[in-house]
C-alpha cells in the first residue's frame, strides 16, 4: 500500500489508570505509547496521515493521564474524518503481551469474521516477524476483541513482545523504534 496520504489510526493500548501488563522495567502502557509515538513519526515521514489516540492536541483535552474506554476509542476512530473528508483506512492497536515467565515472542490479532483485517494482520505480522529478532508466534484471530471487531476500517492488534519475559522486555526497552519501523513496513507490503 502506498503510504502517501494513507489515514492510519494508532491506538496505544491502556493508559492512565490502566497500566496493562506490568514489566520489571515499565508498565505495558509506557511501551505501547512509545511504540505508537515512533509509528506516528515514521508515518509522518512517509507522507501518511496518522490519527493518534491518547494525544491531547488531537483529542480536545484527553491526555495520557486519562483512560479511554474501548468503546470511546472505537467511536473516535469511526467518527474521524481527515481534512479532505476521508475516514480511517487502517487501525493499528499497539499492545505488548504477558504470560508465564517462559512465554516470549510476537503475535498479531484480527477478528475471525474480517477478511480485510486478516490481510492487514498477515502483512504486519510477516514484516515484524521478518525484521525483528523476536520469536514468531503467528497471526491469531478470535471474535471477542472489541478493537478488532468494531472499527469500520481493517483493524489489528500487535502484541510486540512479552514484557513478562525479562529477555523480551530488555530487548523491547531498547528497540521500540525498531518495532515501530517493522509495523509501518507491514503497511507498505499490505495489499488490501
Ligand atoms: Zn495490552
Amino acid at each position: 500500500m502506498k503510504l502517501d496520504k494513507l489515514i492510519v489510526a494508532i491506538d496505544a493500548g491502556h493508559g492512565g489508570s490502566d497500566p496493562g501488563a506490568v514489566g520489571k522495567l515499565h508498565p505495558e502502557k509506557y511501551y505501547n505509547r512509545l511504540v505508537a509515538m515512533h509509528v506516528r513519526e515514521v508515518l509522518l515521514q512517509s507522507g501518511a496521515w496518522p490519527y493518534t489516540l491518547r494525544w491531547s492536541q488531537e483529542l480536545g483535552g484527553i491526555d495520557d493521564k486519562q483512560f479511554l474506554r474501548l468503546s470511546q476509542r472505537v467511536a473516535l476512530i469511526n467518527a474521524f474524518r481527515a481534512p479532505d473528508g476521508r475516514s480511517v483506512q487502517a487501525v493499528l492497536c499497539i499492545h505488548h503481551n504477558s504470560g508465564p515467565p517462559e512465554a516470549r515472542g510476537l503475535e498479531v490479532w484480527y477478528n475471525t469474521d474480517r477478511d480485510d483485517s486478516m490481510r492487514l494482520a498477515s502483512a504486519i505480522y510477516s514484516s515484524m516477524n521478518g525484521l525483528l529478532p523476536l520469536k514468531g508466534r503467528g497471526v491469531k484471530h478470535n471474535r471477542i476483541f472489541t478493537m478488532t471487531k468494531k472499527p469500520v476500517a481493517p483493524s489489528i492488534i500487535t502484541e510486540g513482545a512479552f514484557i513478562s519475559n525479562p529477555a523480551d522486555e530488555r530487548w523491547l526497552n531498547e528497540h521500540c523504534q525498531q518495532e515501530a519501523e517493522a509495523i509501518v513496513h507491514g503497511l507498505r507490503i499490505w495489499q488490501p
